[in-house]
């Protein structure tokens, strides 16, 4: 989604790029012990307990020396080395360590527990984007995620030879498939974040707000998180829906629906991959011409299938 901030989470990603290439880091899994040992000062990082619900992470100040925190709660592995890359972020990025502490402050907590979806500050996002290139580089991830058949086997071959957690691989896999894709995380059935693959970014639908709306009845999302030993034990589901039954105002195409539990984590991931879609612009027409049209044009919308856009495209 476009804002104002993405040029300066950018700045982010190639700031971790950067440090890979400095440190000639060029073969997965990324270590992040190892960069934090390459300060003048290396950055010593300690697992402790009593961490606040859904925080992994702290940076602690004490004088001129800094500790990385992790909490023994964190989930997985994937979340710690995701949350050590985030704070490692607040070193290496302008401007972070006196936000953070020049207030007087000794400690921050960082809250990388599902890093779209909730308001974050922006040295947070930042942090955020700078752990995400760290631990999954474009340069390595890219020819991966182009090897593969789109969904939730690359997600899950992304997790594997990067040691993230599938929540972070499914972001990455959105932002470097060249295929039409979104990836959701959902709790008890409440979609908490999207993101979507650069096709379908086109599309204006995909900037609504989704933080909060139920995963359509039918869905193997719902059916999964209606059975909590299902998601705890990572079982998938998989079934063929629409895309607008999950998305207000996007076209009325099918998709795959691939959910998968994401075990004590307790949130389900699902992957949407439409075969294919209509280009933005057959859609934009189509809309311009139904708001002209009839009088129940949403009704009318609701009903439409593959066909009335193909026409569109062949405009
Ligand atoms: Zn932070």
């Amino acid at each position: 989604m476009p804002s104002h901030r993405e040029p300066r989470e950018r700045l982010a990603k190639r700031r971790a790029t950067e440090i890979l290439d400095e440190n000639r880091i060029s073969e997965s899994p990324v270590i992040p012990e190892h960069i934090a040992a390459l300060f003048p000062i290396p950055l010593p990082i300690e697992s402790v307990d009593g961490f606040p619900p859904d925080t992994y992470g702290a940076l602690y100040k004490s004088g001129n020396d800094f500790r990385i925190l992790i909490s023994t709660s964190c989930p997985t592995e994937g979340h710690r080395r995701f949350t050590l890359c985030h704070e490692l972020g607040h070193f290496f990025l302008d401007d972070h360590l006196g936000a953070l502490f020049d207030g007087g402050a000794s400690a921050h907590f960082s809250s990388t527990s599902h890093f779209r979806g909730q308001r974050k500050d922006w040295y947070e996002l930042e942090a955020d984007a700078f752990a995400s290139e760290l631990l999954v580089p474009t340069s390595l991830a890219q020819p991966l995620t182009a090897r593969h058949r789109s969904g939730l086997h690359v997600i899950e071959t992304l997790a594997d030879t990067f040691q993230c957690s599938v929540s972070c691989a499914a972001i990455r896999f959105a932002a470097l498939t060249d295929e039409p894709a979104a990836v959701i995380i959902s709790k008890d059935g409440t979609v908490e974040w999207a993101a979507y693959s650069g096709p379908l970014q086109e599309f204006n639908w995909t900037r609504r707000r989704v933080r909060g709306d139920w995963a359509p009845r039918g869905s193997a999302t719902r059916a999964l998180a209606l059975d909590h030993d299902a998601v705890r034990s990572c079982e998938r589901r998989e079934t063929t829906g629409y895309l607008s039954e999950w998305f207000d105002g996007s076209p009325h195409v099918e998709t795959t629906e691939e959910a998968l539990g994401l075990g004590s984590y307790g949130r389900v991931l699902t992957v949407l991959t439409p075969d294919r879609m209509p280009s933005a612009a057959a859609v934009k027409a189509k809309e311009d011409r139904m708001a002209r049209g009839p009088d129940d044009w949403r009704g009318a919308m609701r009903d439409w299938g593959w066909d009335s856009y193909e026409d569109e495209d062949q405009d």
